[in-house]
């Protein structure tokens, strides 16, 4: 799933090539596409895009009037629509703009979760934005310990949580935690101030590396190619002490993480995986 980083440099992307195009027409492609009822997405028709925000892993695209806010989910994209084909290959929605051009909101797979709201007024207070949790680059150190001892969970589904703090998935939960050398199941109740303050720092680190690397690409880059240490390295060395990194699977995930690094050398139960192997 894109996170902060990928979400943040398509907005920047998407904003430098169509901010002041006229929309022309809005069409849901698939009847999951558009979650709002009010106001009608017509209205908004000869009004000039204004700018490309980002909240959370969410894109907000403004209008005068009101704004479409986008969430891609797993396998959506919101991309320049070349073809303009009558039925694109995962349609979700497309913007169709005065000028001719147009953009494609689509979705690899047949999960149908990727879709569109239309906002008007105070967008951020309003769902789908409404109960997400703070910025994550937002954090000073005494914040975070904050939110810590305000939520005592693993740091792992702690970092995940959309609605505790914004923006971070499973790729960046993982390299965090080995940034700041964390065990990705330590409890966020027992954590201290400097723990807070290596995961800030961590977060800002990480962060700012993929934000790099995003920046450079004139497309949002596949998970695969995106830069870090450990996630999805599960066999091979750690970079920082040479021992190798293990993992714990779940049905949707992976924590990857080095034994000597994050957890005093202790290996964790994979309890998944052994159950397959038994
Ligand atoms: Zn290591």
């Amino acid at each position: 799933m894109p996170e902060l980083p990928e979400v943040q440099a398509h907005a920047e992307r998407l904003e430098d090539d169509f901010a002041g195009a006229t929309l022309a027409a809005f069409r849901p492609l698939a009847f999951t596409a558009l979650k709002t009822f009010r106001p009608d997405p017509a209205e908004l028709v000869g009004e000039a895009l204004a700018s490309v925000r980002r909240r959370g892993k969410h894109l907000l695209l403004d209008f005068p009037s009101a704004s479409f806010v986008v969430h891609l989910m797993q396998g959506g994209r919101l991309v320049p629509d070349e073809k303009q084909s009558l039925k694109p290959r995962g349609g979700v929605a497309r913007w169709s703009f005065e000028d001719g051009r147009a953009l494609l909101l689509t979705e690899a797979g047949k999960e149908r979760r990727a879709g569109v709201w239309v906002l008007a007024g105070e967008v951020l207070a309003q769902p789908p934005l409404d109960d997400l949790g703070p910025e994550a680059t937002d954090l000073d150190p005494a914040a975070m310990l904050g939110l810590m001892h305000a939520h005592p969970m693993r740091l792992h589904g702690f970092l995940r949580d959309q609605r505790i703090l914004a923006g971070i998935g499973r790729r960046l939960a993982n390299e965090v935690c080995h940034a700041a050398r964390l065990s990705p199941f330590a409890s966020t109740g027992k954590l201290d101030a400097d723990a807070a303050a290596a995961v800030v720092e961590a977060i800002g680190l990480c962060v700012a590396e993929s934000l790099a690397y995003e920046r450079s690409r004139d497309d949002m880059s596949k998970s695969k190619d995106r830069p870090g240490a450990v996630h999805g390295r599960a066999g091979e060395a750690c970079p920082r002490c040479g021992d190798e990194f293990r993992s714990v699977t779940y049905t949707s995930y992976r924590v990857d993480y080095c034994a000597t690094c994050q957890t005093g050398g202790k290996v964790l139960a994979d309890n998944t995986t052994s159950k397959f192997l038994k």
